[in-house]
């Protein structure tokens, strides 16, 4: 077992006044949304949306997001524009796609011209930096190296606390927030963003929840973590059982931070913005991969997309158009009526909810996926309306996939439908060709304690 305990780092906490709680009460009183609500962005690492309630799940996972979701708008198919933390985060904080922004991996060693970087250039805008110039406060607490400090994704935030070494349970993030909460006094409305590590393996049985998924009994030594490993590395068998018994465990520590998530956001006042998503799924077999950062299919590039907007305008919407992570960067700016970032390869959401509508069914969604510390092959996937092809770079091949009649991925249908899969896999060689991969080299090596979370999270040996 790896210890949990860590310490909190923190960078630029500018004074140490009273906490902001009082400021998010004389908020809620005032009955209307400010023109500068309060933000909270909540990006909880590995959920794949068909673990939450509100997305269909039979198990009572999520209840307070489904309650949550019922106040706001559920983005039905969102896709991620990975299936690792990485890329995907920081396309979540700049609107970029990987290729663009250039964060494709996580080790020094890999940083070159031939496979990316892996830290934000000082030239790209983020989210946070475009809020923090508009007045706001911006909070940010992560739990992962890959979307913490030697991302460079702190950039922007006015205080920024990174959690932990190993694995970090969401008591341990919800006690970071209260830290901050009770150290930083905002100049402004506050945004806030929080990364919860979990439901990221390794997966702990979390109490009482597991107990009542699965029978814990049964689950012997794989609630050990190195033996755990081991069975995710298939270098001990498993079983059908063994599988579902890891994705019980998967299931009560989403519901852990359902919990923590409840306790944390009853913090803020309804007249604030809560955003609610994921960086990626995870995969439990569908199509032969434990995890993520291998593949990808739904279970790790379909993520939820809750957004409860102040007063719980557009409450009970369902917006069923193919949207991504880069959306939401310009959809915030817009419903702040602020300009948009300079090159943003997302859209604004707002439009659909204003006017009652869904995308059109041209709209390209895209994904992609190369992570050479796992020595997996380079992957892209591109949507059009229900239709999704996915193309393997080497070994080579190319997948069709009608979602709507197939959402689980069972059938590649590209033999049957020669005239899409030409027509998707031109588009997707056009989007590759106008968008080149952007190469950054020369980042700073992760220091030991970056190098000890990663080896532990598996994505280094
Ligand atoms: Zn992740």
């Amino acid at each position: 077992m790896i210890g949990r305990a860590a310490p909190i780092k923190r960078k630029g906490f500018p004074l140490r006044l009273p906490a902001w709680g009082l400021l998010l009460i004389l908020a809620a009183g005032c009955g209307r949304a400010p023109d500068r609500p309060d933000i909270a962005l909540i990006s909880i690492d590995a959920l794949r949306a068909d673990a939450l309630g509100c997305y269909g799940y039979g198990r009572d996972t999520t209840p307070f997001l489904d309650r949550l979701a019922g106040r706001g708008v559920v983005f039905r198919n969102c896709v991620s524009t990975s299936s690792w933390t990485r890329p995907a985060m920081a396309s979540l904080m700049t609107g970029l796609y990987p290729r663009t922004h250039g964060v494709t991996t996580s080790y020094h060693k890999y940083s070159s011209p031939q496979t990316g970087g892996r830290s934000l250039v000082p030239s790209i805008e983020t989210l946070a930096g475009v809020l923090e110039k508009a007045g706001y406060t911006t909070i940010g607490i992560t739990t992962n190296s890959n979307c913490g400090q030697g991302v460079s994704i702190d950039r922007g935030f006015t205080c920024f606390t990174q959690v932990g070494e190993d694995f970090v349970d969401p008591a341990e993030v919800y006690a970071a927030f209260q830290a901050v909460r009770e150290e930083v006094q905002p100049s402004g409305p506050v945004f806030l963003w929080v990364h919860f590590l979990d439901p990221h393996g390794p997966w702990t049985p979390r109490a009482p929840w597991a107990g009542t998924y699965t029978d814990l009994t049964a689950a012997g030594e794989l609630a050990d973590i190195e033996y755990q490993g081991k069975v995710i590395d298939e270098e001990i068998a498993h079983s059908r059982e063994t599988v579902a018994i890891l994705k019980a465990f998967y299931d009560s520590e989403v519901k852990e931070t359902d919990r923590y998530l409840e306790k944390l956001l009853g913090k803020f006042a309804e007249d604030a913005l809560v955003i609610v998503t994921a960086d990626h799924g995870d995969e439990f077999y569908e199509h032969g991969q434990l995890e993520h950062g291998k593949t990808l299919f739904e279970e790790v590039a379909k993520v939820p997309l809750i957004v409860r907007f102040p007063g719980n305008d557009f409450s009970g919407r369902e917006v069923f158009s193919r949207v991504s992570l880069v959306d939401v960067f310009p959809t915030i700016l817009d419903f702040l009526s602020l300009p948009a970032s300079a090159g943003t390869q997302g859209i604004s959401l707002m439009p659909l909810l204003r006017q009652d509508r869904e995308a059109g069914p041209d709209r390209l969604v895209f994904s992609e996926m190369y992570n050479p510390e796992l020595e997996t092959p380079k992957i892209s996937a591109v949507y059009e309306g229900d239709w999704k092809l996915v193309r393997q770079v080497s070994p080579p091949r190319t997948m069709l996939f009608d979602l709507a009649t197939d959402p689980e991925e069972k059938n590649d249908c590209a033999a049957a439908h020669p005239e899409i899969r030409e027509k998707l896999e031109a588009a997707l060689e056009e989007w590759e060709k106008s968008h080149p991969q952007s190469y950054f080299s020369g980042a700073p090596r992760p220091d030991e304690g970056e190098l000890r979370q990663l080896k532990a999270l598996g994505y280094i040996n």
